[in-house]
């Protein structure tokens, strides 16, 4: 079900981006990793669109770990009791917002899951996307959908906030070589679950349309059995 909500009260693009800058460690990514970013930031893949349906199935299946989890632990639902998914665009300072409350991911996991990838799914993309560019739609089967989300962004950050990690953290990357992982200084405001914040590139301003969002969330969230609101603010 697609909720629409006027932003009344404070909301995830009121906060200002987390200054990852000071305090934060630099690694750089597998070089499998690397490869299948390239491959996106250069690519001319029309349909870009599609980061966004990756996006929500990531919070989708998050949201759904945690519900699961829930049933024999219901110290894991106390961080964050209400499962849903909420998108918000801020058109005035470009910063698109999917956020969860879902199972949220620790610091390791926050390196390993958004830094590492399966070389045979690596492979695999890559000679599909060499035979078929159009087959960089297919990329959520490649086990390798978020990274889909360089299509339309130039920076992206994931905010992350686990039970079993008392810190948030913010993983940050602009480019395909290096991403940075620091504590968030704002502190724990998730309580459980995270939050992708994609700054969007000037070619793909469309996705910070109210009309566009709309048509694109209700598309994508046939299949989510969670409630997700977008939060439409007034320009
Ligand atoms: P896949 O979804 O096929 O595993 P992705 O590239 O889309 O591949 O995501 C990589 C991994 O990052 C996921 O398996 C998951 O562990 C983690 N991840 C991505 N988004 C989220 C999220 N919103 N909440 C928790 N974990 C996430
Ligand atoms: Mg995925």
């Amino acid at each position: 079900a697609l909720f629409l909500v006027s932003a009344l009260s404070a909301s995830a693009s009121d906060v200002p981006p987390p200054a990852t800058e000071a305090g934060a460690e630099e690694f750089a990514f597998q070089t499998e990793v690397s490869r299948v970013m390239n491959i996106i930031i250069n690519s001319l893949y029309k349909t870009k669109e599609i980061f966004l349906r990756e996006l929500i199935s990531n919070a989708s299946d998050a949201v759904d770990k945690v519900r699961f989890l829930g049933i024999t632990d219901k110290a894991v639902l106390q961080d964050n009791a209400y499962l849903n998914i909420t998108i918000e665009a801020d058109p005035a300072s470009r910063w698109l917002t999917i956020q969860d409350s879902g199972i949220g991911m620790t610091k390791a996991e926050l390196k390993k899951n958004l830094g590492t990838i399966a070389k045979s799914g690596t492979a695999d993309f890559i000679s599909a996307v060499e035979k078929n560019k159009d087959e960089l739609g297919l990329i959520g089967q490649f086990g390798v959908g978020f990274y889909s989300a360089f299509l339309v962004a130039d920076r992206v950050q994931v905010i992350s906030k686990h039970p079993s990690d008392p810190v948030q953290h913010v993983w940050e990357s602009t480019d395909a070589s290096k991403f940075t992982l620091a504590e968030d200084p704002s502190g724990n405001t998730l309580g459980r679950g995270t939050r992708i914040r994609l700054h969007l590139k000037d070619d793909a301003t469309e996705f910070l349309d109210q009309t566009k969002l709309r048509e694109l969330v209700k598309k994508y969230s046939e299949f989510v059995q969670f409630p997700i609101y977008l939060r439409t603010t007034k320009t």
